[in-house]
């Protein structure tokens, strides 16, 4: 990889970045001076609005369409960014799917599929390439990863076991990795959002939605912008002691 030059700017990628979360986190990464990969999966045009709005603040952006639960899918990804910016420095590893409200009596392997290899495997294969381009063991500079959680390891979810799974083996992720990688300089956490106003959470009945805010000691949803801050808080500097920690943005509990 090449090195940083005096007055370059970083370089991230971020999955899942057309909308919610992952596109608030690119946009605040613009705002900070990284250069930003956006990828997408079926969100061509939020991609490109997301990159379009990096590029008109003075920054500068790719959208990438890539599927993160296929491998070939985040190879070309990776060498996408290879080939326009020559350096990675660092992963948010958002791109995520509820697969639904399913009771574990009724679920099918096509929504335990879509589910793992989105989520679980898709974090794995992302961290694989990033921590490849980023280790200083391999020539790199170290850098960090976030992976995206979610309350619902803890807690469970309703109707959600599959995907409250998924996001656990998110968080074992995180703390494994964090111990394989911090001695090649590359610090591994996660966020574990609540409930936030984005199009997975408005997928839930106005019932289900009232009821869950109604638990909130907040009162409110958070928005995708306050994970996002979080997210490159983890990023930056500031955090350059915080390794393997998951890190809850829920409004209380
Ligand atoms: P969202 O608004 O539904 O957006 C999901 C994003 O993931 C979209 O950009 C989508 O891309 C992308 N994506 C889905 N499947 C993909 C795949 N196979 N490959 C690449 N990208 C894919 O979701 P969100 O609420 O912002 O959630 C972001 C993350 O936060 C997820 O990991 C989610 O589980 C987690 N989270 C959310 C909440 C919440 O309340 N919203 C709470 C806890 C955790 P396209 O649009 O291009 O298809």
């Amino acid at each position: 990889m090449a090195k940083l030059m005096s007055g370059e700017s970083k370089v991230l990628i971020v999955t899942g970045g057309s909308r919610g979360i992952g596109a608030a986190t690119a946009r605040l990464a613009g705002r900070q001076g990284y250069r930003v990969c956006v990828n997408y999966f079926r969100g061509a045009s939020g991609a490109e609005a997301v990159a379009g709005d990096i590029a008109a603040g003075g920054g500068k952006a790719m959208a990438v369409q890539a599927d993160v639960g296929n491998e070939d899918d985040v190879m070309r990804l990776f060498g996408e960014v290879d080939a326009a910016f020559g350096r990675l420095d660092g992963l948010v590893n958002n791109a995520g799917i509820s697969g639904g409200h399913n009771s574990v009596e009724d679920i099918t392997m096509d929504i335990l599929d879509g589910v793992f290899s989105t989520n679980v495997f898709g974090s794995f294969l992302c961290g694989r390439e990033a921590i490849k381009r980023m280790s200083t063991e391999r020539g790199g500079e170290g850098g960090a990863i976030v992976n995206v959680s979610s309350q619902a390891a803890s807690h469970g979810g309703n109707s959600l076991a599959h995907y409250a799974a998924s996001k656990a083996a998110i968080e074992a992720f995180t703390l494994g990795f964090a111990r394989e990688a911090a001695a090649s300089g590359v610090r591994v956490n996660a966020v574990s959002p609540g409930i936030i106003d984005t199009d997975q959470f408005n997928q839930t009945s106005p019932d289900q939605m009232e009821r869950h805010i109604a638990s909130i000691p907040m009162g409110r949803a958070g928005t995708p912008q306050e994970v996002a801050d979080a997210i490159l808080w983890l990023m930056s500097d500031s955090a350059s002691y915080v390794n393997g920690t998951v890190i809850p943005v829920h409004g209380g509990r």
